[in-house]
């Protein structure tokens, strides 16, 4: 087949993400985003099937015989972020921007169908899959629990995030885990609120929230163990108390991250151990909620030497690396990894602002190494 003029692709891929840039839509309300992608698919020759988990897309292209099947992902979703950015193509949505790049991941994606479609090169199917609402946490099983995996089968799965500071054309990932599970906690302290010049006529819980929060800090450091990384991190302490009067109510909230089930559980008991311990000697209650958000990330080692394989292919020998450590970041693409093997990777977005910032914007210059890439994990993945 015709090879595809690489110079009109990348013009190609900077429009379609311009376009996505100016209408940012939040997770599971991405209705002009998927209904673009998927005429953008038909437009290519692609099978589509639209409106999976929600507002989410599958592709399917098949060339040759081949009875393998592979998966490539994208993520559309934006972030309630006001963006500071002017760029002609700038949000038109206010308080809505693509603060992650997602627009970009898109643009890849897309441009990866039009080259495969186009070009061919690999022996089998490849399934490419929008998903909705990644920064929720949700958009990944919402696809797998509306039947992905059983309409639309696949044995493997790829995907990729911008990041800031890594030079464009340059590629990290790792064999294990990679990014890492997040948690949710919030703890209620439930006492006697009262007079401030009359604290022992109550129980108050504002002492015992601060006693609570300092001894918080000892589950990294005296529960798990030197090898393992986990992360806890109070972020808000609410009370109902006023200047002159001690609060009978105390809510601390926070988030915790790990890399293996088996430190988030740790957490967990020993969270709940510390407030009961800590409410019994203020004379206080304690309630604790804790919700797991995001599962860790973890690369299929051989499919990851397979992505390096890949990306050398298509960037310089020396720009394609393995990343120095696990990232306490978090990530929906996880979900999928919980059925099947693959591998997640990071691009360089060059000297932007850092993701979730105001001043972020995707670097266009990238959007050609993303496509390429994914068309060469596919065709090396199915060789044609
Ligand atoms: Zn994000
Ligand atoms: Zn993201």
């Amino acid at each position: 087949m015709a090879e595809l003029d690489q110079e009109s692709l990348h013009h190609d891929m900077t429009a379609w993400r311009h376009e996505l840039h100016a209408h940012p839509e939040f997770g599971f309300e991405e209705k002009r985003t998927s209904a673009f992608v998927a005429q953008k698919l038909r437009e290519f020759g692609l099978e589509v099937a639209e409106g999976i988990g929600g507002t989410g897309v599958v592709g399917t292209l098949t060339k040759g015989s081949g009875n393998r099947t592979i998966a490539l992902r994208a993520d559309m979703d934006a972030l309630r972020i006001a963006e500071q950015g002017r760029m002609t193509y700038r949000s038109q949505a206010p308080g809505t921007m693509h603060a992650c790049g997602h627009d970009g991941h898109t643009s890849m994606l897309l441009g990866a169908a039009k080259l495969l479609a186009g070009e061919g090169g690999f022996d089998g199917t490849v399934r490419f899959i929008f998903q909705p609402a990644e920064e929720w946490g949700r958009g990944a099983l919402a696809m797998l629990n509306d039947g992905l995996l059983e309409r639309f089968p696949f044995e493997e799965i790829f995907g990729l995030h911008n990041m800031p500071g890594l030079p464009v054309g340059h590629f990290e990932t790792r064999a294990g885990p990679i990014m890492s599970a997040e948690d949710n906690f919030e703890i209620v302290l439930k006492g006697v609120g009262g007079h401030a010049a009359r604290p022992h006529s109550g129980s108050e819980t504002l002492v015992a929230a601060c006693a609570l929060v300092t001894a918080l800090q000892t589950i990294v450091s005296r529960r798990l163990s030197p090898a393992d990384i986990g992360v806890v991190s109070v972020t808000e302490l609410i009370t109902d108390g006023t200047r002159n009067a001690l609060p009978g109510l105390a809510r601390i909230l926070g988030d915790a991250r790990s890399f293996r089930p088996e430190v988030s559980a740790a957490i967990e008991k020993q969270m709940r151990r510390i407030a009961e311990g800590t409410a019994l000697a203020h004379n206080v209650s304690a309630e604790v909620t804790y919700t797991r958000e995001f599962v860790p990330l973890v690369n299929d080692a051989a499919l990851v030497d397979e992505a390096f394989v890949a990306a050398r292919s298509v960037m310089e020998n020396d720009a394609v690396g393995v990343a120095a450590e696990p990232m306490t970041g978090s990530e929906d693409f996880a979900r999928f990894l919980e059925h099947v093997p693959g591998c997640f990777v990071f691009l360089g977005n060059g000297n932007s602002a850092p993701l979730h910032n105001p001043a972020y914007d995707f670097n266009d210059e990238g959007l050609l190494h993303g496509a390429r890439f994914h068309a060469a994990v596919a065709r090396r993945r199915l060789p044609g």
